[in-house]
């Protein structure tokens, strides 16, 4: 028999579950408690005798995510969780702690259909979209990772011990915007319930200029991140097959659009990819000094953010990751034409912390 969901119950129905149990309904509210602050199961419900504990544990589950395996990168800051739904689809998501706060990278989709040729995620192609609760539960993973069975306290001035969930990143596996309604209802459920602010919500598209002008009409002030990775049509329909359908100027015209609208700073991921040559050395591919121009040209006079981003080694696809020194020599080109451009640090490659590559390995056992 399947097991119940209780996240996925309204307050009522909580009470007519527990009350079909033979149970006092005051036992709903405890147990919403728990599960509001991320309860993974019942055995952690220490107002609820061990025996209930037991057998809530044979009929029901807490959230509709349960952790299947969990990675500590040795940088001691970032948790990576492959997490199983209901259907036995996987995702994965992850807890960076950083000076800022704590942020977590969640998924969209399981699976993902846009054929991105470095990436990990969409190896395996889209399985499905996820909902609502199956985002906002990823978000309840970290905080009880973070907090665990204490209390939320509310300090007016943010928490000094540091231990809330405070940035979301959508960035996980999947395309942000294929699944665009129930991502808009996650992220308002976060701000509401987890009071977590929208200048603190990023959403990372592939270029999707629908979903772009979708999230412009929403108005929400959030960061708006957009996977480039090349500053020319040909190079990057190359890799990423969505260009053929969304041209690269289309994309930004639509982005700076979207960002200047709610007056926020669009961001421009680029990973930057070598190849190797027939000699086994590798050679730049899109992070030549002729694209850093290219790209500077694009986004000259924009408000904008460049990421540069080294590549997390995926096995099964064909690059290379280029040298510390190449990274700069780009990014000194981007400085110099007066772009704002900065090196994302590298976090949890240890532990596969790329888009979809631990879903990618378990899967394949
Ligand atoms: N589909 C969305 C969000 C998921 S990907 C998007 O395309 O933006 C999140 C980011 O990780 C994207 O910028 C993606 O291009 C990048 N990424 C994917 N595989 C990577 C890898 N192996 N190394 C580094 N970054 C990667």
């Amino acid at each position: 028999m399947k097991k119940t969901i209780l996240f996925n119950l309204t307050k009522n129905e909580l009470i007519e579950f527990v009350t079909q149990m033979g149970l006092p309904r005051f036992r709903a509210s405890q147990i919403q408690d728990w599960i509001n602050r991320g309860a993974p199961d019942f055995s952690v419900m220490k107002n609820l005798p061990n025996d209930l504990r037991q057998k809530l544990s044979e009929v029901a589950q807490t959230l509709p995510v349960t952790i299947v395996k969990r990675l500590d990168s040795n940088d001691n800051q970032t948790t990576k969780f492959l997490l199983e739904l209901d259907d036995g689809e996987q995702i994965e998501c992850v807890l960076m702690r950083t000076t800022y706060g704590n942020s977590v990278c969640v998924s969209s989709q399981a699976g993902c259909a846009m054929g991105c040729k470095f990436c990990a995620s969409t190896l395996l192609g889209l399985k499905r979209n996820l909902t609502v609760n199956e985002m906002y539960a990823q978000i309840l993973t970290a905080q009880w990772e973070l907090r665990g069975d204490k209390f939320k306290d509310i300090h007016p001035n943010g928490d000094p011990n540091n231990n809330d969930v405070s940035h979301i990143v959508v960035m996980g596996t999947g395309e942000p915007l294929q699944n665009t309604q129930n991502v808009i209802g996650f992220l308002e459920r976060a701000n509401s319930e987890l009071n977590i602010s929208w200048r603190r919500i990023t959403v990372s598209t592939c270029g999707i200029v629908p979903g772009i002008y979708e999230l412009k009409a929403w108005g929400r002030p959030i960061n708006l991140a957009i996977s480039l990775h090349a500053p020319v049509d040909e190079l990057r329909s190359q890799i990423m097959p969505i260009n053929n359908k969304y041209k690269l100027n289309e994309v930004l015209d639509a982005a700076f659009d979207c960002s200047d609208s709610c007056n926020r700073q669009l961001m421009i991921e680029y990973i930057l990819l070598g190849k190797k040559d027939s000699n086994g050395e590798t050679v730049l591919y899109n992070a030549t000094p002729e694209y850093a121009d290219k790209l500077s040209e694009l986004l000259r006079g924009h408000n904008v953010m460049v990421n540069l981003i080294p590549w997390n080694t995926v096995d099964e696809r064909d690059f290379a990751s280029i040298s510390g020194n190449a990274v700069h020599r780009f990014q000194d080109i981007l400085i110099k034409n007066g772009v704002h451009t900065r090196i994302r640090r590298e976090r949890g490659a240890d532990i596969g912390s790329a888009c979809g590559q631990l879903r990618l390995k378990n899967n394949k056992k």
